[in-house]
């Protein structure tokens, strides 16, 4: 297959993990007979140093006519200070917009060796954690009207959250036939006891509900979700959420698998274009020091490959060659143990790698 791929690095670790989830492609593309082509197009904090604008008119139509987009991360204090016109992550809610991507998946899974890497006691997560976070992303309160007003000599700022019922319909869909595909369990997050837009989101999974009848659906509240998935995560299989809850409780819960840097996610569309990037920012902190963790962005691409180009086989060999890279002790700074050596290979041998090194290992299992 031909396919194009437009490659958003971006700023921060961006090049450097998007480079090694390109590195990890190209090895796929030759042993399945592929064909890969990637556009680069700047976007956030570099787009605004270079063209005022965090994405050009010219960059959105180069990923509206891709196959797929792959994303590194936006932002950095160098930009904290810009107008929320020109904001690098505007560009982000801006591409999503425009590509209509309304859905985003977001799998936490524990990989075995990673169970000491997890903040929470071992009789918490030593059975493994595999759920998978269903987040609305183009809705609700960071797409609402906002404004900041003076009002009694005071500043008053106000952001609305709005949601109509087919927007809940379309993410509620999503969610349901992903957990038809998975443990048929599916848990629906809100806030009906003090939100308007969450009553109308019950009353419309409730509604799906009963179309999904093999599906053992259940609601929670989002105070009671942000616990229990702290106390007993291996409870859930599918969540679905509102945007913004759906952000804040993906981030808790990449925490249980020991490093945001290993979490990826997709933004689907109705269509097969999509959006794939790791679930976190552009880390400053350790940019083009060589040391960020790729592979959150090395299982995006997997994503990719599944959702968007239908080759189910050619993503299970990356995911097969990350847990094969992980058993062979290889860690990145961020998933080092620091003490016990408790999540290293079964003779506790585990060496630190560099990000460059970590995508090369991974692509040499392929
Ligand atoms: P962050 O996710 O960038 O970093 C949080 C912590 O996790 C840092 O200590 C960082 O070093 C570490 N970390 C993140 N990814 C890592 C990786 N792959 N490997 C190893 N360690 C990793 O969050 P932040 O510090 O709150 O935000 C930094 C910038 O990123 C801000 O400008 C923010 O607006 C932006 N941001 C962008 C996105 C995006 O592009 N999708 C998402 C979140 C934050």
């Amino acid at each position: 297959m031909n396919k194009k791929i437009t490659v958003l690095a971006g700023d921060g670790i961006g090049p450097e993990i998007t480079a090694e989830a390109v590195k990890v492609l190209g090895r796929i593309a030759v042993k399945y007979g592929h064909v890969f082509s990637y556009d680069y197009v700047d976007i956030g904090g570099c787009s605004i140093d270079r063209y005022g604008v965090p994405i050009t008119d010219e960059g959105m139509k180069i990923c509206k006519s891709s196959d797929s987009v792959l994303l590194g991360a936006v932002g950095g204090p160098k930009w904290d200070d810009c107008p929320p016109a020109v904001r690098p992550e505007k560009a982000l809610l801006a591409v999503r917009k425009e590509l209509g991507l309304f859905a985003n998946l977001r799998p936490t899974k524990l990989f075995p060796r990673l169970a000491a890497a997890s903040p929470l006691k071992k009789r918490i997560v030593g059975g493994g954690i595999d759920l998978l976070i269903v987040r609305e992303l183009t809705g609700g309160v960071y797409f609402g009207p906002k404004k900041t007003e003076t009002v009694n000599g005071e500043s008053v700022a106000t952001d609305v959250m709005p949601y109509s019922e087919h927007e809940i319909e379309r993410i509620g869909r999503v969610a349901f036939e992903t957990a038809v595909k998975r443990r048929k369990k599916l848990t629906s997050v809100d806030k009906a006891n003090v939100l308007e837009t969450s009553r109308l989101w019950r009353k419309t999974m409730h509604r799906l509900a009963d179309e999904y009848s093999d599906v053992e659906y259940n609601d929670i509240l989002v105070d009671n979700a942000a616990m229990q998935l702290i106390k007993n995560p291996s409870q859930f299989d599918v969540l679905v959420t509102e945007n913004m809850f759906g952000d804040i409780l993906s981030d808790e819960a990449s925490m249980l698998t020991g490093s945001i840097g290993m979490m990826p996610s997709a933004s689907l569309s109705s269509g097969t274009l999509g959006m794939y990037e790791p679930i976190h920012g552009s880390a400053p902190d350790i940019a083009g020091l060589d040391m960020a963790n790729p592979i959150g962005t090395v299982l995006s691409a997997a994503m990719m490959l599944r959702y968007s180009f239908g080759m189910a086989a050619e993503a299970d060999d990356i995911e097969n060659a990350v847990n094969e890279v992980l058993d062979s002790g290889a860690r990145t700074a961020d998933i080092m143990p620091s003490d016990d050596g408790s999540c290293c290979t079964a003779d506790g041998s585990c060496r630190k790698v560099s990000c460059s090194e970590m995508g090369s290992l991974i692509a040499d299992r392929i």
